[in-house]
C-alpha cells in the first residue's frame, strides 16, 4: 500500500509530530498510570507541556501561543490519542478560542499567556445536573451588583475541573429572558476565590487519568469586566459559534483511536496462534480487519476535509456535527470489533485495546450527544 498523507501535513508539521511524539512518550506515558490512580494529571504536566510549546499551539504568538494553526493542535491531539493518554489540552484550547474570539485586548493579554505556559489550566463550565443537552435550561445565575457579578449555582462533569484556574462559565445573567437569550459567558479565575469549591473527581467508566469534577459557586464575586463580549446575553450564541472547533477536536481523537486500534489489533492477530495458525489467517479476522481499516480510512479522508475547511474558515456547524457523530460512532464500532479479536485479553485493563474501549464510549455523549448532532444535521437538509 502507498502510505496516505493528509493534505494539511507538511515538513514543518512532520518535525512538530516527531517532537510531540517524543514529548508524549517521555513525559506523559511513564506518568500516566499514576494519573489514572489519582484521577488527574500532575499539575507539572501542564507547566511542562506549556514550557515545551505544546499548549495553545494555534494561538497567536503575541498572546503567548505557538502561532500555528489547527493542524498543530491536531498533531498533538493525535499523538496523545495514539499513546492512549487522556490529557485535557483540547478543552484548554477551546477556552482559549472563546477568549480570542470574544475577549477584549486586555482580557487576551491577561489570560492567554498564563494559559499557554500551563500556569493556569482552563475548563468549560456549561453542563449542570439538570441541564446537559438542553443548555437553555441552565440555572446558574450571575447577578450584577455594582462592579461585580455574584454567581450562584453548580456545574457537573467538568473536564480539567480539579486543576482549573480559569473557567469559562455559562450563566443566566437575565432570568427574565426566556431560553438562550439571558445566557452569558463569564470568565471565573478560581484561585483563592471565596465561595468557589471543587467537588470530588468523578469515578468514570474510562478516561481515568482526566479530572472530571463538579464545581460549586456560592455567592462567588467576580469583576464585571470578566464578561465575554460587549454585552450580556450573547453566551448561547458564542457557544454555538465555537462548536465546530470543539466538535472537530473530538473527531480528531476519534480517527486517531480508530487507526491505532486497527494497527495494534493487526499486530496482535499476526502473533496470536490458534488452531495451528495465526488469528490473522482466519478469514473472519481478515475480513473484520479489512472492514475496520477501510472505515478508518474513510474517516481519515472525511476528517482531513473538515480540518482543511476549519482552517479556511468554512467549516459549518452541520458538517462539524456530521463529523462528530459519524466518526465517534465508527470509533466505538471499530474498537469494539478489535476487542472481540483480542478475545479475553481484550477485556484486560493492562491491554491498550481494553482501555481504548472504555475511553471511547463517552465520545458519543459529550460535546453534544450524537442524537443532538443528527438533529443539527437534519436541520440543514
Ligand atoms: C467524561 C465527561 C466529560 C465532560 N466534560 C464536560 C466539560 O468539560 N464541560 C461541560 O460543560 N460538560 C462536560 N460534559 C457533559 C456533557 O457535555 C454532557 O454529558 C452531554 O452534553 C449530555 O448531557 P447530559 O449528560 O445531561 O444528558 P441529557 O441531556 O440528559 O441527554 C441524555 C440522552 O438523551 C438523548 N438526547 C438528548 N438530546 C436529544 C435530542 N435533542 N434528540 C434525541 N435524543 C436526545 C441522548 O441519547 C443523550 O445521551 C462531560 C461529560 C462527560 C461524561
Amino acid at each position: 500500500m502507498i502510505p496516505y498523507k493528509s493534505s494539511w501535513m507538511d515538513d514543518e508539521l512532520e518535525l512538530f509530530r516527531k517532537s510531540a511524539r517524543r514529548f508524549v512518550q517521555e513525559e506523559f506515558v511513564p506518568a500516566e498510570p499514576r494519573w489514572r490512580e489519582q484521577h488527574r494529571p500532575d499539575a507539572e504536566a501542564w507547566t511542562t507541556a506549556g514550557a515545551t510549546g505544546f499548549l495553545l499551539t494555534d494561538v497567536p504568538e503575541e498572546y503567548g501561543g505557538g502561532g500555528g494553526t489547527f493542524s498543530h493542535e491536531t498533531v498533538f491531539m493525535e499523538e496523545l490519542a495514539g499513546a492512549g493518554v487522556n490529557f485535557g489540552s483540547s478543552v484548554h484550547s477551546i477556552v482559549a478560542h472563546y477568549i480570542l474570539s470574544y475577549g477584549t485586548e486586555a482580557q487576551k493579554r491577561d489570560w492567554l499567556p498564563r494559559m499557554a505556559r500551563g500556569e493556569m489550566v482552563s475548563a468549560i463550565g456549561m453542563t449542570e445536573p439538570a441541564a446537559g443537552s438542553d443548555l437553555q435550561g441552565l440555572q446558574t445565575s450571575a447577578r450584577r451588583q455594582g462592579e461585580c457579578y455574584v454567581i450562584n449555582g453548580s456545574k457537573t462533569f467538568i473536564t480539567n475541573g480539579w486543576h482549573a484556574g480559569i473557567v469559562s462559565l455559562a450563566c443566566k445573567t437575565d432570568p427574565s429572558m426566556p431560553g438562550a437569550k439571558g445566557i452569558s459567558l463569564i470568565i471565573v479565575e478560581t484561585k483563592d476565590l471565596p465561595g468557589f469549591r471543587v467537588g470530588r473527581s468523578l469515578e468514570k467508566v474510562g478516561m481515568h487519568a482526566q479530572d472530571t469534577c463538579e464545581l460549586f459557586f456560592d455567592d462567588v464575586r467576580v469583576p464585571a469586566s470578566n464578561l465575554l463580549g460587549p454585552v450580556e446575553g450573547r453566551g448561547f450564541y458564542q457557544m454555538m459559534e465555537q462548536l465546530p472547533y470543539e466538535r472537530l477536536t473530538v473527531a480528531v481523537s476519534a480517527v486517531a483511536v480508530m487507526e491505532r486500534a486497527v494497527e495494534i489489533t493487526t499486530k496482535y492477530a499476526k502473533e496470536r496462534r490458534l488452531f495451528g495458525k495465526t488469528l490473522f489467517d482466519l478469514q473472519n479476522t481478515r475480513f473484520k480487519l479489512a472492514e475496520c481499516a477501510t472505515e478508518a480510512h474513510i474517516g481519515r479522508v472525511f476528517l482531513d476535509s473538515c480540518i482543511e475547511r476549519l482552517m479556511a474558515g468554512t467549516l459549518d456547524t452541520h458538517t462539524a456535527s456530521m463529523a462528530k457523530y459519524w466518526l465517534t460512532d465508527k470509533q466505538c464500532q471499530i474498537v469494539d470489533e478489535c476487542v472481540q479479536l483480542h478475545g479475553g485479553y481484550g477485556y484486560m485493563a493492562e491491554y491498550p485495546i481494553a482501555r481504548m474501549w472504555a475511553d471511547s464510549r463517552v465520545q458519543r455523549i459529550y460535546a453534544g450527544a450524537n442524537e443532538v448532532m443528527k438533529e443539527l444535521v437534519a436541520r440543514g437538509l
